[in-house]
């Protein structure tokens, strides 16, 4: 079925189905990432994924010209977890700053980004995720040769190394859930 066939179907919602967002559940129940309705509509034809009854569970449904098909808010995989084979990557330039949100971690600013050694590598610093920063150059070049100690800067966030996608997914799942509770 091609997602450009699908027509959605408005239940109660002012937001056309097609932009809702669908959670998908490892097949040992841990939330794993947002995705949109076509591709859990794919998981769900396919046999990849099955509705997960919760009661409190909204139901999209969203037709093709052949199939009329309730999407919950939430699917569960029914195979195992192809994410289990992630590594943390390894220290690059592009790894760094997609964890550091490409900002500089001194200034905050966006803008000519370098990667800082935190103890300089002239000092024993090693090129581990813990001693890497994103710094813009007139940060870099403010601290120079220098442990932070040494300087007036300060780090805005303990660098370490990123975390799995699926548990960073989580952890923001969960937050969300407790405060929609409250
Ligand atoms: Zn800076």
């Amino acid at each position: 079925m091609q997602a450009q066939q699908l027509q959605a179907q408005h239940q109660s919602r002012q937001l056309p189905v097609l932009q809702n967002q669908v959670v998908v559940f490892s097949k040992n129940y841990l939330p794993l990432a947002q995705i949109n309705i076509k591709r859990a509509v794919v998981l769900l034809v396919t046999g990849q994924a099955e509705s997960l009854d919760f009661s409190s569970t909204q139901q999209w449904e969203v037709r093709s010209p052949s199939l009329v098909l309730q999407v919950p808010e939430h699917i569960r995989l029914t195979s195992g977890n192809p994410e289990r084979h992630w590594k943390v990557p390894p220290v690059s330039r592009r790894e760094v700053f997609r964890r550091d949100n490409h900002t500089c971690q001194y200034c905050g600013s966006t803008k000519h980004l370098t990667l800082d050694h935190v103890i300089p590598r002239s000092k024993g610093g090693a090129h581990t995720w813990d001693n890497v920063v994103t710094a813009c150059e007139k940060c870099n070049s403010r601290k120079g040769d220098r442990l932070l100690h040494e300087t007036s800067m300060v780090l805005r966030t303990k660098p370490k190394a990123p975390m799995h996608p699926a548990i960073a997914f989580a952890d923001q799942f969960w937050k969300e859930q407790q405060s929609s509770n409250n």
